[in-house]
């Protein structure tokens, strides 16, 4: 008999129609697209100051630095180094060197001395505009480097930023600038499903195709209004907090209000004050807002949208929120650097009241095709059933820097993204993240251990083990003044899972280790299994 017919690939696809996406444009272009308009609406205001800067005065300060980073010799294809905390100076910078064609490379300010080298060498960044008090860790990194502060005192061998807007007011920027779609426009570092962090290539194309994939459509705004207030407490040198708070605001016209670091009483204290509307969070800080009692303190009546990225948010998790922010709409977001980075998002938020199930991170944004595939046999697989979810569209990165090895080990010929994460997507196309590949299921384990009313905080990393290969152990911060033991959490966890999944120890710590954008550092808790 013949054999049978290779079964049809199956390929999820949002439920929104498709759209035009001008992603032939440059972004700052796309992003101030309707500036006339929001001319003299706040764009950016200062947490910590109060200092607000409207679209029209934003868009003049980006144009003049953008004339300052040309008077410095910076050129179309040259890259900068961004090295500060949220700040106005970090939209400036970002926006001013897509206004020259140069690309940002964006980098944690509190890195070592190290690790911005490597960053430093493997992007080949000329120019870093940074805060004095990072200066210290730059000494070393070579007499070539130009290096901008944006506070006063000017340490010494640094340049204020005032030098980069000294241009006149009036008419400030008049080269030409021939920018293409294809031309690099963001250079974050991510390590991807293997090995050491890279470069990834974000185009002017993959940024403006993802944000408009967002927030563009023919429900205009499709989730951000004009007189959004967001919260950018997430730091911007992360993927997620530039793209869907930043770029996504600038879009639409929103006010992103601009946090330099998190703290509950003063986030709390912003809300309130400003009448935040969208509150863009990682699990961590969702916690906080779910289990902190001084909470309750403050008018969050205003928040209407909560979403969660960058790591899992279990079920639980969710449902604490949302019994503490009843009137909002809270849904996930799924995102990885290299794929542009939004994979799919809460559909809740286009059209309410249409919130998706908890748990999920929602379904997959629209101009894109998403397909799950069997682990070892490759092939496409249907509903409910986990693989390694799998991305393809406009959005997605051009190539991980001077590295076609890894590139292609990410990116298959026929142009699908491998994530390396395993998840499903259910009967009404929504994805669910189960895990990452080769890794003790954690996040299962994780949500149930939070949601446990003496514990504050968790993380669950894989141990070696000479008969299971791996077994689950737990690191747990207690609640104030509670005595659980390690007997107590292993029993009530056990009572809850199959017999793989049980606790096989659990550490007591002060605090979990996450970095900037909410991820649990599970290699530093598995450094101290060794
Ligand atoms: P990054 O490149 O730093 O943004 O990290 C990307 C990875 O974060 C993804 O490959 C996922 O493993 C994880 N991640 C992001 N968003 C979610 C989410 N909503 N649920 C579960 N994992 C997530």
């Amino acid at each position: 008999p013949p054999p049978p017919p290779a079964p049809m690939p199956r390929i999820f696809r949002s439920k929104l129609p498709d759209i035009d996406i001008p992603n032939h444009l440059p972004l700052h272009t796309y992003c101030f697209e309707k500036l006339s308009s929001v001319s003299d609406k706040p764009c950016l205001i200062v947490g910590s100051t109060g200092k607000s800067y409207t679209y029209g005065e934003t868009h003049l300060i980006c144009r003049r630095v953008a004339s300052g980073l040309y008077k410095l010799g910076i050129r179309k294809g040259d890259v900068i180094m961004i090295l500060l905390q949220n700040s106005a100076e970090f939209v400036f910078s970002f926006m001013g060197a897509s206004m020259i064609g140069a690309v940002s490379t964006t980098a944690n300010p509190f890195y070592t001395c190290q690790e911005i080298y490597k960053q430093l060498q493997s992007s080949g960044a000329k120019l870093i505009i940074t805060h004095s008090q990072y200066v210290d860790k730059l000494k070393t990194l070579g007499e070539n480097l130009t290096v901008i502060t944006t506070d006063e005192p000017t340490p010494e061998n640094c340049l204020p930023f005032s030098t980069l807007i000294t241009d006149d007011e009036t008419n400030p920027f008049q080269e030409t600038v021939d920018i293409g779609g294809d031309d690099a426009a963001a250079l974050p570092f991510s390590s991807g499903t293997t090995g050491l962090p890279k470069g990834v290539v974000l185009t002017h194309k993959s940024l403006i195709t993802s944000v408009a994939q967002q927030v563009d459509g023919d429900n205009p705004n499709l989730y951000l209004k004009s007189n959004d207030v967001l919260l950018c407490v997430l730091p911007l040198f992360h993927i997620y907090s530039l793209n869907s708070v930043l770029l996504n605001s600038l879009r639409s016209g929103a006010t992103v209000l601009l946090m330099h670091k998190f703290e509950i009483g003063a986030l709390l204290d912003l809300i309130q004050r400003h009448r935040v509307t969208i509150a863009a969070l990682v699990p961590p800080l969702v916690i906080a807002l779910a289990k902190n009692p001084t909470v309750n303190s403050y008018d969050l009546s205003s928040v209407r949208l909560v979403l969660s990225g960058a790591a899992p948010l279990g079920k639980e998790l969710q449902d604490s929120l949302r019994r503490r922010l009843p009137q909002a709409i809270l849904g996930q977001g799924y995102g990885m650097t290299e794929a542009g980075p939004v994979l799919s998002m809460s559909l809740g938020f286009a059209k309410e009241p249409m919130p998706t199930k908890s748990g999920s991170c929602g379904t997959v944004v629209r101009n894109a095709e998403l397909k799950v595939v069997h682990l070892e046999t490759r092939l496409s697989l249907g509903y409910n059933q986990p693989g390694e979810i799998c991305i393809r569209g406009q959005q997605i990165m051009k190539e991980y820097l001077n590295d076609p090895e890894a590139t292609s080990a990410t990116i298959d010929e026929e142009g699908w993204l491998h994530t390396g994460d395993i998840g499903y997507v259910d009967e009404d196309d929504e994805i669910f993240i189960v895990d990452r590949l080769k890794e003790v299921p954690p996040a299962e384990l994780e949500s149930l251990l939070i949601n446990h009313h003496s514990i504050a905080d968790a993380a669950v990393v894989p141990q070696n083990d000479e008969v299971a290969g791996e077994v689950p152990v737990a690191f747990v911060v207690r609640s104030n003044g509670n005595d659980i033991t390690e007997e107590d959490i292993k029993e009530y966890v056990a009572k809850q899972v199959v017999f793989y999944k049980r606790l096989h120890k659990v550490f007591f710590v002060a605090s979990i280790p996450k970095s900037p954008s909410g991820k649990i550092l599970r290699k530093d808790l598995k450094a101290k299994l060794c």
